[in-house]
């Protein structure tokens, strides 16, 4: 059934709206036809009074000219007074509107008759010298008594017509203060409605704003009211959430960042403590090995800082490509050399095709990538083992893949591994990073209208793909 609480939950603004506007229109419409009809009613009814009344009168004019006629002598005006009377029947007759009121009519035209014919017999005896042989009164009794009835039938019709005007008086009565009651009980509704539903929802969505404007992250607006409303709360509530994810994520990632530029810098300390002038001089080969692990920990910080400003300005949307054409088996051969002096622990494995593949790219944004790549191969997978690169010429593009045997992604860590400052919680305390080679990388490639692609099994490896396009339409 339709009810209160279906209204409030389930109605959308514009549906409550219509409906009060449907309710408003309806409410008007009945008004003005119902209106229209007793007006109509009225006229009618103030119709049929004033032709009973022109009735009553004209009978009453007609006894009063037939007591007249009753007691004129004189010949010329009586004969006036007949055409009169003619005249009263014809006007009589002209408002007859029921059927016992034709009768009367009839019997009066009858009777009139009779006493006119009777009169006349009189007059032609009075003149010839004859005694009156015929008596008037009775006939004009007889003519008297339609008349009168004729009187009290329109009084009677005129009364009856009075009440029913009444009763209809009544009945517009009633009908108005119920149109009137609908009319306020709409407008209620709706400003009830407005101020329990839609203006509450508002006001609470205002509040969870606030709060959340003020620095409570935890704060969510109720979803209730009306449908816009409530997806209004839902958005919010939506971006509440990944606004709170994304602080959380910057939190995590200041920290990891803290994280990753202590080490090195606390080996820098180290080192340049072994070099102090207060101590006694190292030997060649201990300053040697020194000097090798500082220039490591000062590329190491280069590396982390140069994947910050990467990270920065493919967030701001500055990445710019400087294009030419380049054989991509050169830059896998160069990436993977410069590796191979770094690492004893794994195996490197190249393989390229016979050919070369030119392609237009950004040399050095690829060497990144790849490098990318292949340093978290090495890095998330600190047992050692084979790391393969492999490039591939296929009909419409270049397809390089990074296979490793590491530690693996998790097919729910898989999803959010390109996102900036996302580190998975196996490799998170292993390895040191700042969660956005990959985020980088992407972007990188997607540049070059390519993309970038994992497979992966935890604890078994996993493996990049990058897809280069050879003819795809290039932009920054
Ligand atoms: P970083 O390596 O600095 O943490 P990346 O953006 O390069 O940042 O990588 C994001 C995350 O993806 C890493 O923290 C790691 O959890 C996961 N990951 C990337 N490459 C590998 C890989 N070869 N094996 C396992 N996990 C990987």
């Amino acid at each position: 059934m339709f009810g209160w609480s279906s209204v409030s939950s389930a109605a959308s603004l514009r549906t409550i709206f219509s409906m009060a506007m449907a309710a408003l229109g309806f409410s008007t419409l009945v008004a003005v036809v119902a209106l229209v009809s007793i007006s109509h009613y009225m006229h009618q009814a103030v119709t049929a009074m004033m032709t009973a009344t022109e009735s009553v009168h004209t009978a009453e004019e007609m006894e009063v000219d037939l007591l007249v006629h009753d007691r004129m002598s004189d010949g010329m005006g009586r004969a006036q007074l007949e055409g009169q009377l003619r005249g009263w029947l014809l006007e009589i007759r002209s408002h007859v509107d029921s059927v016992e009121e034709e009768r009367l009519v009839d019997e009066v035209a009858a009777q009139v008759d009779i006493y006119l014919r009777q009169s006349r017999q009189e007059s032609s005896a009075s003149v010839s010298g004859q005694p009156p042989s015929v008596d008037l009164s009775p006939a004009l009794e007889d003519a008297f008594l339609p008349l009168e009835e004729l009187v009290h039938l329109n009084v009677r019709q005129a009364r009856a017509t009075a009440r029913r005007a009444a009763r209809w008086d009544r009945i517009a009565n009633y009908f108005g203060l119920g149109v009137a009651s609908v009319l306020v009980l709409t407008v209620g509704f709706v400003l009830l409605w407005i101020r329990l539903f839609a203006l509450r929802s508002v006001l609470t969505l205002e509040t969870a704003m606030r709060s959340f404007a003020e620095g409570d992250k935890a704060a969510r607006a109720p979803v209730e009211g009306a449908r816009e409303l409530r997806d209004i709360a839902t958005r919010f509530n939506e971006m509440a959430a990944a606004l709170a994810r994304q602080y959380d994520n910057q939190i995590a990632f200041l920290g990891g960042v803290v994280h990753d530029l202590r080490n090195p810098l606390s080996v820098l300390k180290l080192s340049t403590e072994t070099l102090r002038p207060d101590r006694p001089p190292p030997s060649a080969d201990k300053v040697q090995r020194t000097l090798g692990l500082v220039r490591r920990q000062v590329e190491r910080l280069e590396r982390m800082l140069e994947d910050l400003l990467d990270a920065a300005r493919v967030e701001g949307g500055h990445l710019e490509l400087r294009l030419s054409q380049r054989d991509l088996r050169e830059i896998c051969r160069e990436v993977l050399d410069a590796f191979r002096e770094s690492t004893n622990k794994h195996e490197l494995q190249l393989s390229l095709p016979e050919a070369p593949l030119m392609l237009a790219v950004d040399p050095l944004r690829i060497e990144q990538v790849l490098t990318n790549l292949v340093s978290n191969a090495i890095k998330y997978s600190p047992q050692g083992g084979l790391v393969r690169v492999a490039l591939e010429s296929q009909e419409r593009q270049a397809l390089l893949s990074v296979a490793d045997q590491g530690i693996g992604i998790s097919e729910q860590d898989r999803g959010h591994i390109f996102e900036p400052f996302r580190r998975t919680g196996a490799s998170r305390d292993l390895v040191p990073g700042a969660g956005m080679g990959l985020f980088v990388a992407r972007r990188i490639v997607e540049a070059h209208g390519g993309r970038i692609e994992v497979r992966s099994e935890p604890s078994a490896g996993t493996c990049f793909l990058v897809h280069l396009p050879k003819f795809a339409p290039r932009g920054a």
